[in-house]
């Protein structure tokens, strides 16, 4: 019997053939669709190796009807979706795909940030449904990027790529951080500083720390309230770590000037989330590292970390 693998996302099958050479490869058969929570655990209680996409909750119960699970390959660099202490505690590997998306990310998320403070969205909206009537003064006017203070929630990887295009805007960069970072601050001229001084000192936030149990709802009524009236929020990393009641609240009373999110606090976002009827607001469907060629890459990651593991090899990016 040949190793089996279980993905739970249709994948170009190109990037699957070299699975296939070698172990008995199932997948999902939707390209729409994520697969349903009765076939994840009963494939999980067969195989060797799981591939999850971000949006994949694998909590203790699933993982409690694995039998011979020996790694989960999860395609991103966050893992929040991911019970790791559940899966350690069965002597399950879990990889993820650290760097290779880094720029294109850090590209979104400046692609993000340009949008929102210049209301891209709403202008396009507008022209296309007859609005631009004329070309006045203050008509679709926006919020300057260029030259302003960038805040960063998150000094990591993707962090500091922004820093580094924030950087060709002549912008001033704070950031704020578990652990400082003076090599980067030396290297780039970047100011550590408290939360509460990087949400009232800057023109323009992008979260990009990763969920845990201590950033969980680290922005909310308080924080978006020493923002200033004129500042974007841009929720990168995940979205559970900004209130979205509270951000609704913040953006409908003007307390400060737009957000541009690409993740949301529960994923897929349905058509009628209040924060999609809010003008000042850009929406994306978690889009961070949605290249091809960055998505190829991370197939690459996944497809090799199982090849070794369950060739009996130690797989790169291991998270536990
Ligand atoms: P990373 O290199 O691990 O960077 C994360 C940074 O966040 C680290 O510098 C870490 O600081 C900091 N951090 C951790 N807890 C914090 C806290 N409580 N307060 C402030 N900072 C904190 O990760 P990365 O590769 O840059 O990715 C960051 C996140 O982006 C991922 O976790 C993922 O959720 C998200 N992401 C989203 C997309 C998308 O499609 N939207 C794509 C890729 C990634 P220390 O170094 O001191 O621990």
């Amino acid at each position: 019997m040949r190793p089996s693998v279980f993905i739970t996302r249709k994948l170009p099958e190109k990037m699957v053939a070299p699975l296939r050479e070698k172990f008995e490869v199932r997948m999902w058969d939707s390209d729409v669709s994520a697969v349903r929570r009765s076939i994840l655990k009963e494939e999980i209680s067969q195989v060797d190796a799981l591939w999850t996409v971000v949006s994949d909750c694998i909590d203790s119960e699933l993982l409690e009807a694995a039998e011979q699970l020996k790694v989960i390959v999860n395609m991103g660099v966050g893992f929040n979706n991911i019970d790791t202490g559940a899966a350690k505690e069965k002597g399950i590997i879990v990889t993820n795909t650290p760097d290779v998306l880094t720029e294109t990310t850090a590209d979104l998320a400046f692609a993000l940030l340009l949008a929102t403070a210049r209301r891209l969205n709403r202008a396009e909206r507008e022209l296309r449904h007859g609005g631009w009537l004329s070309w006045t003064p203050m008509g679709f006017t926006g919020m300057d990027v260029g030259g302003k203070t960038l805040g960063i929630i998150g000094m990591g990887r993707i962090g500091e790529a922004v820093m580094r295009r924030a950087r060709g805007f002549n912008m001033r960069v704070l950031y704020h951080n578990r652990s400082q970072k003076e090599e980067v601050e030396q290297k780039y001229g970047c100011e550590y500083v408290t939360l509460d001084q990087l949400l009232e000192r800057a023109d323009h936030v992008v979260i990009l720390a990763p969920f845990t149990e201590e950033t969980a709802g680290m922005i909310g009524q308080r924080e978006l309230g020493l923002m200033k009236k004129t500042a974007t929020l841009i929720s990168m990393s995940r979205g559970g770590i900004v209130d979205e009641e509270a951000l609704y609240e913040a953006l409908n009373d003007e307390i400060i000037w737009g957000a541009g999110l690409d993740v949301w606090e529960k994923e897929p976002v349905s058509k009628h989330h209040p924060l999609l009827t809010l003008p000042n607001v850009t929406a994306l469907p978690h889009i961070g590292s949605a290249t091809v060629e960055t998505r190829e890459a991370m197939m690459r990651m996944n497809a090799e970390a199982i090849v070794d593991v369950l060739e009996g090899r130690e797989p790169n990016n291991r998270v536990v």
